[in-house]
């Protein structure tokens, strides 16, 4: 039976998900923003926490672990290489583990860059993949911890995923995140779409993620910094894709 997918807001942009098997009953929080906005999306769907799969260690994704854990007694799944602790970490995980949310399987993929351990949970028979600050809809996170050439590296690792699967990122910056993209690729159809679907969305209210990844590889400028086009674009024909990609994030940075 396929994985239910429960998304919501917490915090002021952070995203909340469950993802729930209806075979066995089990549920994981991604992330852990905060713990009523949790509880209550729990309470929403009826289900039980049994895990939390963390992505990395900045306080808008754990803040919520010690409360969660305390209430419920359930797993919490980490990063094995992050610099600073997480706080309530059962199970340390890294590149190529297997994570297990009831029957549903899930593959670590460590995307280093936003911080120096951030991992990534992709579930392969449910064709999605759990991101955190890595990438964002037609973004990616800042380099808080590593270099450009570290996180292009990750987003290499997430790019070479099936096009038909679903992404879950962290926040909801996808519309200032397509008000960038234009600056760099004006003339990009697939971006254009990207960006009436967005505003759309938007205005009724509704999120901008999941969105997939086939359409991001062909939109997000930080998916296509070895993209010919896009290296001339910000004046660095020729150059590596690395030094492309972080070209594109100094300007967002400064955007
Ligand atoms: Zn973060």
């Amino acid at each position: 039976m396929p994985a239910q997918i429960h998304l919501f807001r917490c915090l002021k942009d952070n995203f909340g998900v469950l993802v729930h098997d209806p075979q066995t009953g089990a549920t994981a929080a991604i992330d852990a923003p905060e713990a009523g906005a949790i509880n209550a999306a729990l309470a929403d769907k009826g289900w039980r926490l049994t895990d939390i799969l963390v992505t990395h260690h900045h306080g808008d994704h754990t803040a919520g672990i010690p409360d969660l854990k305390a209430r419920y007694g359930c797993r919490v799944v980490g990063p094995a290489h992050e610099k600073n602790p997480i706080e309530g970490v059962d199970a340390a995980v890294g590149e190529g583990d297997s994570v297990k949310v009831g029957a549903l399987a899930a593959q670590v993929i460590e995307t280093p860059g936003h911080t120096a351990g951030h991992i990534a949970y992709w579930f392969p028979e449910e064709k999605v993949v759990f991101v955190g600050d890595t990438l964002f809809s037609i973004g990616c996170g800042r380099l808080f911890e590593d270099t450009a050439e570290t996180m292009w590296r990750s987003l290499l690792k997430l790019r070479a995923l099936p096009d038909d699967t679903r992404v879950y990122c962290g926040h909801e910056y996808t519309e200032s995140n397509v008000r960038f993209a234009l600056t760099v690729e004006p003339n990009n159809d697939a971006l254009k779409r990207r960006a009436e679907d967005v505003r759309r969305v938007l205005a009724v209210g509704k999120f901008t993620v999941p969105s997939m990844l086939g359409e991001e590889k062909q939109a997000n400028p930080f998916l296509r910094a070895d993209v010919p086009a896009v290296a001339a674009a910000v004046g660095l024909a020729g150059k590596s894709a690395g030094q492309v990609f972080g070209e594109l994030r100094e300007r967002k940075n400064r955007f």
